[in-house]
């Protein structure tokens, strides 16, 4: 039987099987929506900005034609899924959570919703996210901030909150998300679910709003490690249409999921990262991540500490290097040519217009990166600045290769605490950014990372995430050794973690 509560890879096998069609399971979703995401009270999941139901039903059925003509197009045709609305999307709206864009449909998908929609996946819409991405609570979004499923007055994490609550609150079983430091693994650690950054230029940006060029990654949200690896394995590899995209071939990730499912961690060493770890750290979300690394061992992994002393500049470097590139990237807006423009009284300037649009258009969070950019970028301070960033850039990196000569993939907790209160940290920025501490260091240097479910880290019951990361190209052993975990908890916990979830109704 299948139900909201389905994993991708039971709506796979049943659709196979011809025990539900994709009309059927899409319809599923979409009254699961309709449901939670707004009601009437105002507290609704809020996890999507678009919805189209119309063209997932009409998708749907596609899929459930060619099935009856035996012409499926790969393991995933026919399963819904929901997209951030920082991928382009061919024909309907995506707004980057900005009102700069509102009314803008893109004439063109991205790669990774082309790809998407090539292997017959129905899109059920788009969903919420921090304006521009920039954001670790989806609250900075224009349209309003999403909710937790797992307490509707927390935050989803974010800025990928809308994908990673569409899936928390089974409103779609897979969605996408895109990770420039720390938006699809911050937001799973805070919703008890899986994301996955994969190896920057595993996955084609083409159509990918950019916030941070050298940093933007797209990834896979979903409620399992297999999951992950399947959509993973769909998104992924080389695009011509993007000059950063690996030109490789990789291992199958669904392979990698199966053969650590299987709990055997020997041969396989952990390094338990020094720096992300003490002050500051929930003392349940230290707990968790400790007994998630006695299961390694139980489960035959060697672990070692291993130390990465740049790491501690990880963050400074960080809001540097992205506001950096976000300024030069944002600089497009300017009410000529998307979205957005407002004219002043009277006869006004071009620049007038494009300064009105943009002092309305963009908000407070998106403005003070566009002025911290600026700023690092200006003749003067750039090497000050901008200059020494890029140079701790590089010590992260060489701090990464060491580690991995000695240990086959790192961990840490993903994110230092549990899901905070709406509006908690809204007016401190800078304690918005200590939330992706443990998560940056990986976009620095490209590396991939999965943040996997490891229990309920607090006295409210809600969840926190176990980050592995691994050497550029290995996205294969993150989901070997996210399986592994992902199975010896299902062990131990008798059913996945989201059944534990309070904040909704699941049924
Ligand atoms: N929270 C981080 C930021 O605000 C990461 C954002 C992201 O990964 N898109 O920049």
């Amino acid at each position: 039987m299948t139900s909201i509560r389905s994993t991708a890879a039971e709506l796979v096998q049943a659709l196979a099987d011809g025990s539900t069609t994709s009309v059927e399971l899409t319809q599923l979703h979409l009254d699961r929506i309709a449901a939670v995401d707004t009601t009437a009270d105002g507290r609704g999941v809020h996890a999507f900005l678009h919805v189209d139901g119309e063209g997932a039903l009409a998708q749907a059925a596609e899929s459930d034609v060619r099935r009856a003509r035996g012409e499926v197009r790969g393991p995933l045709d026919g399963v819904p899924i929901a997209v951030k609305d920082v991928l382009t999307t061919r024909g309907l709206p995506t707004t980057c959570g900005s009102k700069i864009l509102e009314g803008w449909i893109p004439p063109y998908d991205a790669t990774v919703v082309a790809r998407l929609r090539a292997a017959g996946l129905p899109i059920l819409g788009k969903t919420n996210m921090d304006e521009f991405a920039m954001g670790s609570s989806t609250e900075h979004s224009a349209y309003g901030p999403t909710r937790n499923p797992w307490d509707l007055d927390r935050i989803p994490g974010g800025s990928g909150g809308g994908s990673a609550a569409a899936v928390a609150a089974f409103e779609a079983p897979l969605a996408i998300g895109t990770d420039t430091g720390g938006s699809i693994r911050q937001p799973g650690a805070v919703t008890g679910t899986v994301g996955v950054k994969p190896t920057y230029g595993g996955v084609s940006r083409y159509g990918l709003v950019a916030l941070a060029n050298s940093l933007d990654q797209a990834g896979p949200v979903t409620r399992t490690v297999l999951d992950a690896a399947m959509l993973h394995d769909l998104i992924g590899g080389h695009d011509p249409r993007d000059s950063t995209s690996i030109q490789q071939a990789w291992p199958s990730f669904t392979e990698a999921a199966k053969a650590g499912a299987t709990g055997d961690m020997s041969g396989v060493k952990v390094g338990v990262i020094t720096e992300l770890a003490g002050e500051g750290w929930q003392a349940g979300v230290m707990a968790r991540f400790q007994e998630s690394v006695d299961l390694l061992v139980k489960a035959g992994a060697e672990v070692v500490e291993v130390s990465c002393p740049s790491f501690v500049h990880a963050l400074a470097a960080y809001y540097l290097i992205l506001p950096a590139e976000a300024s030069s990237n944002l600089a497009k807006f300017d009410a000529m040519r998307y979205g957005l423009r407002v004219v002043p009284d009277g006869d006004p300037s071009a620049e007038e217009v494009m300064r009105a649009t943009r002092d309305a258009g963009f908000g407070d969070e998106v403005k003070r990166r566009i002025i911290l950019g600026t700023y690092a970028l200006s003749s003067g301070y750039y090497d000050a600045y901008y200059g020494q960033a890029q140079k701790i850039r590089t010590l992260i990196s060489r701090d990464f290769e060491a580690a991995f000569a000695s240990v086959d993939v790192l961990v840490s907790p993903t994110a230092p605490t549990t899901a905070f209160k709406l509006g908690e940290k809204l007016d401190d920025p800078m304690a918005m950014y200590l939330n992706d501490l443990a998560t940056i260091p990986a976009n620095l240097a490209g590396v991939p990372g999965i943040s996997v479910p490891n229990g309920l880290a607090d006295e409210d019951g809600l969840p926190s995430g176990f980050q592995v990361l691994a050497p550029a190209l290995a996205d294969d052993r993150v989901y070997r050794v996210g399986a592994a975990l992902e199975a010896m908890y299902a062990e131990q916990w008798g059913g996945p973690l989201l059944d534990r979830a309070p904040g909704l109704e699941t049924e």
